[in-house]
């Protein structure tokens, strides 16, 4: 935490706010590097996601909007900016906390704990959808019948589909979630490795989903995850839950985080070099794209006969987890050229999904 906090010089010394030039700075802007005060930080911190949203128009007057809430820091301070800019520049938007208890017990039963307390807080009506209620299983039901392999495919597709069912029960116009600049560029360098191109033309896109049942953006697209944790969050004591999933594996999104970190350390722009370079990919036409159609049993949005969620679900109730996972869930939605044309369509291991010991979304 230290990191980013200025460290006092001589009693009475210290260096002036580089903005202000009148209070002592009291930290170094991770992504910039200026020395400025406490309420300088707050002030360019907020009206740069300010400026964010005006730039890219993510909200109309008189929209209801769903903050996907995991209690985690990044959906906590989306709450706390969300809600201060809504009313000091008069945006007009309805806004409610929206989250997904997947039933993992010592984990989400206590993250969401967190969130009523942010309800309160923030004067946010908050709606909570559940695994159990939606598909009839728990994470907790899941992992002990397919243990700790392929539990976050089955937990990302079920949460992507849960988070679309309770926006349109909130009947929303958009829902915005605390994705922020590390875990963009991550994504871009994940789909990168694994060559996944339908993701990486949309995974640096601040709204996402137009053409499905409700659309995503993200305000914190170019906000630094040491700005939002370690200098708003912790210099204004926000209450915000920061324990790991306790079946998160972690493994290969943790090693490119890890990569993105040294980078920064080096090179703080590193980060949004890396979103400028996502977004200046072109996905050459002779690519072929998924086609967007809806699911033959559930009518969610799907590039399949059925959706993922669906096939995932079958494999549970069959007593068969494996049915949906790679190769196999090919049985359900046969179909052998697309399976040859598009490979990644399906979306068996989605990335975009974090991978959630900060889980927002
Ligand atoms: Fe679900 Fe995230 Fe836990 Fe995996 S790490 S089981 S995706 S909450």
């Amino acid at each position: 935490m230290e990191e980013a906090v200025t460290k006092p010089t001589k009693k009475g010394g210290g260096r002036l706010c580089c903005i202000c030039n009148q209070r002592r700075a009291a930290l170094k802007r991770p992504k910039t590097l200026e020395q400025i005060c406490r309420e300088c930080f707050y002030e360019v911190f907020e009206e740069e996601i300010h400026q964010v949203i005006v730039d890219n128009q993510l909200f109309k007057p008189g929209e209801r909007i769903a903050i996907g809430a995991s209690g985690g820091k990044d959906s906590t301070v989306l709450a706390c900016v969300l809600a201060e800019l809504n009313r000091r520049h008069n945006y007009g938007l309805d806004l409610f906390l929206l989250s997904v208890d997947e039933g993992i017990t010592g984990y989400r039963d206590d993250s969401l704990e967190t969130v009523k307390r942010n309800e309160v807080q923030y004067g946010l009506p908050l709606k909570i959808v559940s695994y159990k209620d939606l598909y009839g299983w728990t994470m907790d039901e899941i992992v002990k019948m397919i243990g700790l392999k392929n539990n976050c495919t089955f937990c990302g597709v079920f949460r992507r589909q849960a988070l679309d069912r309770g926006a349109s029960l909130l009947k929303v116009d958009k829902v915005a979630t605390g994705h922020n600049a590390d875990d963009i560029a991550e994504t871009v360098l994940l789909n990168i490795l694994r060559g996944d191109i339908a993701r990486l033309s949309r995974c640096t896109s601040i709204v996402t989903g137009e053409d499905g049942p409700i659309p995503r953006c993200k305000p914190f697209k170019y906000t630094y995850e040491k700005e939002i944790m370690f200098t708003y969050a912790y210099f204004k004591r926000l209450d915000y839950f920061s324990t790991e999933c306790i079946y998160s594996p972690n493994a290969y999104r943790g090693f490119a985080r890890e990569f993105i970190k040294d980078l920064e350390r080096i090179r703080p722009r590193a980060i949004l070099d890396i979103i400028k370079s996502g977004e200046d990919f072109r996905i050459s036409t002779s690519t072929k794209m998924p086609e967007q159609g809806t699911c033959e049993r559930c009518g969610y949005i799907s590039s399949q006969k059925w959706c993922k969620a669906c096939v995932l679900l079958e494999g549970l109730n069959r007593g068969l987890p494996k049915m949906g996972i790679g190769r196999s869930s090919r049985g359900l939605n046969n179909d052998p050229k697309k399976d040859k044309d598009i490979k990644q369509s399906n979306g068996t291991k989605s990335i975009e999904n974090k991978q959630c010991g900060s889980l927002d979304f």
